[in-house]
């Protein structure tokens, strides 16, 4: 019997609708005392896909017009029965609604209880669960397909599909191991070592598109630098579409670090806005500036900033030396004006160098461009299976080295059962990652991120 539980699951912001959701065995029970339907039939007699209109009523009086839908086990997102009422979204009413189901015998659900349920119920597994969280919170294109393409069992179906291979390739060689008398199929050691590489290869592909992933759905973490009056915060500002940059004629007015989350093409840039790189004697500019430079060591992508209707000068010259290393787009601004600037000492020292006019937003897709093929991403395919985070990540390198280790075995001509030690421990690591063997600590931290109602 499971524990009847509820929460809102719509954002906590007013809007057209509010959703309370309710999940367990007294699910429509608890859903029925609480709505009634206008045709004065009872949610417990509904079948499950089915919707009723009627009224909620809270302290034995109507408090809305609302809709209510009904799931039967285990046709539903948790695998139980479900209630859904869908209230006007007043949050006041929202949470009135809720309180009166909670009354009305259901517990408050903790974060993630829905989606752990549904993992718990085989409805979904761990990497599907985990890939609704990042489908929530995805800022991108790319990251919303990649995440959507999890959620759709893209990951599950590669990791399966290795498993497989080991667990056929186990269950040989312990045959063997096990009744050497019998007529077995012989797995010769070349069968063996194909079949070994094979799954090296495929989870091989995978941690080598790791980083190319986390680039794409995390966000990358962007530098705007350059020297006072360049058009770092124009550059901003053109990206984001508002004025959140102060802009002015003053050199040095971006005296500390702006931060602003953006998409540019596929991806989505975290960018900083810095202040102008300049030798300064003035202590507030001359703090701006040593976290500007920081900022620069520390991200991801550099754009370095120049005016192309002046000279290159000293401060840009350093600037250029700062970038050797880094992955860095050069960002020739205000190309509407007369040009004065030498392009091709720029060209010589950036690998990618773009021609903007921020003051006319011109030059964004060149810039988008440059960006994906600086950062390997312009070929990405986002509906390939993909390691969505380090705990995947981890499980599968380990598969991997596990794999490695029993190819080498295999190449020294060990004896299966010692192969079969290192196939078995490959095979736990994967049953580990989709969750089929993950442990309560794992189970629980993943869910504990998830916010409440989801
Ligand atoms: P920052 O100090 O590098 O952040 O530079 P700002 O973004 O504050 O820009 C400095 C000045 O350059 C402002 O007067 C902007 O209007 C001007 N500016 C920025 N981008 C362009 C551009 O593309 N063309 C022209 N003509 N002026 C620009």
């Amino acid at each position: 019997m499971s524990k009847t539980i509820a929460a809102i699951s719509t954002g906590a912001a007013a809007g057209g609708i509010g959703v309370i959701r309710i999940s367990g065995d007294n699910a429509i029970e608890i859903a029925s005392r609480i709505f009634a339907p206008l045709d004065n039939s009872s949610l417990t007699e509904l079948k499950g896909y089915r919707a009723k209109y009627g009224n909620i009523i809270i302290d034995g009086e109507k408090a809305d017009n609302a809709v209510a839908l009904v799931f039967r086990a285990p046709k539903s997102y948790t695998g139980e029965d479900v209630a859904e009422l869908s209230v006007h979204g007043g949050m006041l009413l929202v949470k009135k609604t809720l309180e009166e189901v909670l009354k009305n015998g259901a517990s408050p659900a903790e974060a993630g209880e829905f989606t752990k349920r549904a993992f718990l119920n085989g409805k979904i597994d761990l990497t599907q669960a985990e890939s609704v969280a990042e489908l929530i919170s995805a800022a991108g294109e790319e990251s919303l397909r990649a995440s959507f393409n999890a959620l759709q069992g893209a990951l599950s179906n590669k990791i399966n599909s290795v498993l497989d291979k080991l667990l056929d390739i186990s269950a040989v060689m312990a045959a063997w191991v096990d009744y050497p008398d019998e007529e077995i199929p012989e797995l010769s050691d070349t069968e063996l070592i194909a079949a070994l590489e094979g799954c090296k290869a495929e989870l091989g592909a995978l941690l080598d598109n790791y980083e190319n992933g986390q680039t794409v759905t995390k966000g990358v973490s962007t530098a705007i630098v350059g020297k006072p009056n360049v058009g770092k915060s124009s550059l901003m500002n053109m990206l984001t579409g508002t004025e959140k940059s102060i802009v002015t004629h003053i050199e040095g007015t971006t005296r500390d670090v702006v931060e602003e989350e953006v998409r540019l093409g596929g991806l989505v840039l975290r960018l900083k806005d810095t202040a102008g790189l300049r030798s300064s004697d003035d202590l507030v500019e001359a703090i701006g500036i040593e976290k500007a430079y920081k900022a620069l060591d520390d991200a991801q992508l550099v754009l370095a900033v120049f005016d192309s209707s002046q000279e290159l000068g000293k401060d840009d010259l350093d600037l250029i030396e700062k970038c050797s290393g880094k992955r860095a787009v050069a960002v020739i601004n205000k190309i509407d004006l007369e040009n004065k600037l030498d392009e091709r000492a720029l060209e010589n020292a950036f690998s990618k160098v773009v021609y903007i006019s921020a003051k006319n937003s011109e030059g964004a897709q060149e810039l988008s461009k440059a960006v994906e093929e600086l950062l390997g991403v312009a070929e990405f395919d986002s509906s390939a299976p993909m390691l969505a985070n380090a705990r995947q990540k981890q499980n599968c390198e380990n598969a991997f080295s596990c794999i490695c280790e029993a190819l080498s075995a295999a190449q020294a001509g060990m004896t299966f059962d010692a192969i079969n030690v290192m196939i078995d421990s490959a095979a736990d690591e994967l049953l580990s990652l989709t969750g089929k063997k993950a442990t309560t600590e794992v189970v629980n931290n993943i869910f504990s991120k998830f916010c409440v109602g989801k």
